[in-house]
């Protein structure tokens, strides 16, 4: 019989049933692989361990930072997103055990399961950076990357009279990894607005080689690095942030191969951290070297493990990490693992699509749409490697609602991936 009844928080207890599908993670990917696989199979028996008590649309923070999202439009209640019929299990796994098909969770529960997917997103490594975690959300130093401090950025922005800005991005794998630059645009937006730009020295420092890793959009990025007189410092590793003394220091590789550590006094700061995969996915059977929850590209299955799935942030496949990862992936990972169950071929294939809508300016975004080898995956019939207003629309106004009303419900538009 199918099951449509609200989800249900589970009491503090011994599992003694298996369940259909245990999902770890109640993020992005986890409530939209949940919503699809009850879509088409009402009767299957869910639980999700998800120990957070809110929810949160982290793409919005990049326009909280610029002083165009109100940041509690970005965080809902957790009951409000859980699918109806799953059971929520408020705890944190804090290992899984795939040989016995259980996890443990850190109140030491196990939970049974027939077929696991692994969604537990990625790990902020803050500490990774030497005197950061001390520093943020005072004396100039700020972050987009979490809720409490997007507000920060914008305070910083508006106040900004003159003076020395640095925007950071480390090294890759990050979720989102055009959000360093869109920190910047929409900052210097601002001050050019404002009629300040002109007194404020601008820095982007990455670690990386590139603005973007896919060349494609990176000429249209250039012109608002230009128009914003930003200057780019490329193989520039932040690794430490004196706060009050407003100074943050760089790891910087030369050309021969020597790295030197050089220090720039700062007056505002955005600081992407280092990120890493979560440490009982490092820990466990189910882990790639670097780390990650490996899994097939295409089929996103597990491939020592065939009762194992992955997606978003916390998986292993070499896409852009992003909201809109997860929501293709969702429909890949539900439609495969039903038909492993029943004994049928995975049907669906994933192309790697990922989306990073960079804000280049209030008003306009360069919708970045990509897949595998950086091949352009549009999704509207516009020139992708150009900024417009209608992309801003997409970003500012459509994808949010869309987020909480669409990809978390299960409708599935714009979602065919199969290659
Ligand atoms: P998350 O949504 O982070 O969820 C992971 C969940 O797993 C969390 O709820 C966590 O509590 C839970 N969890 C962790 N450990 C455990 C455990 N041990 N047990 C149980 N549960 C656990 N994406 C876009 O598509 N477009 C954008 O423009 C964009 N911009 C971004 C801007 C910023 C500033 C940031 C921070 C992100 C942005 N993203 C964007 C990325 C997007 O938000 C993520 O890629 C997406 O949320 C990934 O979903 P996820 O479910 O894998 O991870």
């Amino acid at each position: 019989m199918p099951q449509h009844s609200a989800p249900s928080v589970a009491p503090a207890c011994t599992w003694d049933t298996t369940f259909d599908v245990v999902v770890i993670g109640g993020g992005s990917a986890g409530i939209a692989v949940t919503a699809s696989l009850l879509r088409r199979q009402p009767s299957l028996t869910i639980a999700i361990v998800e120990p957070r008590e809110t929810h949160d649309y982290q793409p919005a923070w990049t326009l909280v930072g610029g002083g165009l999202f109100d940041v509690e439009r970005t965080r809902r209640p957790m009951n409000e997103v859980m699918p109806d019929g799953v059971t929520w299990i408020r705890a944190a796994v804090a290992r899984i055990e795939p040989d016995e098909n259980r996890v443990r969770l850190d109140n030491g529960q196990t939970v049974p399961y027939r077929d696991l997917i692994v969604a537990a997103g990625l790990r902020l490594a803050w500490e990774r950076i030497d005197g950061l975690e001390q520093a943020l959300g005072k004396d100039g130093v700020t972050s987009n990357y979490r809720y409490d401090l997007a507000p920060y950025t914008w305070d910083l922005v508006r106040s900004m009279q003159g003076g020395s800005a640095l925007f950071t991005q480390p090294a890759m794998p990050i979720k989102c990894a055009g959000a360093p630059q869109k920190a910047m645009y929409l900052a210097c937006d601002h001050w050019r607005r404002s009629g300040v730009l002109d007194r404020i020295d601008v820095e982007f420092n990455t670690a990386g080689a590139v603005l973007f890793g896919v060349a494609a959009f990176v000429p249209a990025l250039m012109k608002y690095v230009m128009r914003y007189r930003a200057n780019l410092a490329f193989s520039s590793n932040l690794v430490a942030v004196d706060g009050p003394g407003k100074v943050a220091h760089f790891d910087v590789a030369g050309a021969d191969g020597v790295t030197t550590r050089v220090a720039k006094p700062f007056d505002m700061i955005h600081v992407v951290p280092p990120q890493v995969a979560p440490d009982f996915i490092r820990d466990s059977a189910l882990a790639d070297p670097a780390g990650w929850c490996e899994v097939d590209h295409a089929t996103l299955q597990h491939p020592r493990y065939p009762n194992v799935f992955a997606l978003g942030d916390v998986c292993s496949v070499p896409n852009a990490k992003t909201a809109a990862a997860a929501r293709k992936q969702a429909v890949v990972v539900a439609e495969n693992l039903l038909a492993m169950r029943a004994g049928r071929l995975m049907p669906r294939r994933y192309d790697g699509y990922g989306a990073c809508p960079l804000t280049v300016e209030k008003g306009k975004v360069v919708l970045a749409e990509f897949g595998y080898g950086g091949k352009l995956l549009p999704t509207f019939p516009l020139d992708p490697t150009q900024p417009s207003t209608l992309a801003w629309l997409l970003k500012a106004k459509l994808l949010p609602w869309f987020y909480w009303n669409g990809m978390l419900k299960a409708r599935e538009w714009f979602t065919k991936t199969s290659v």
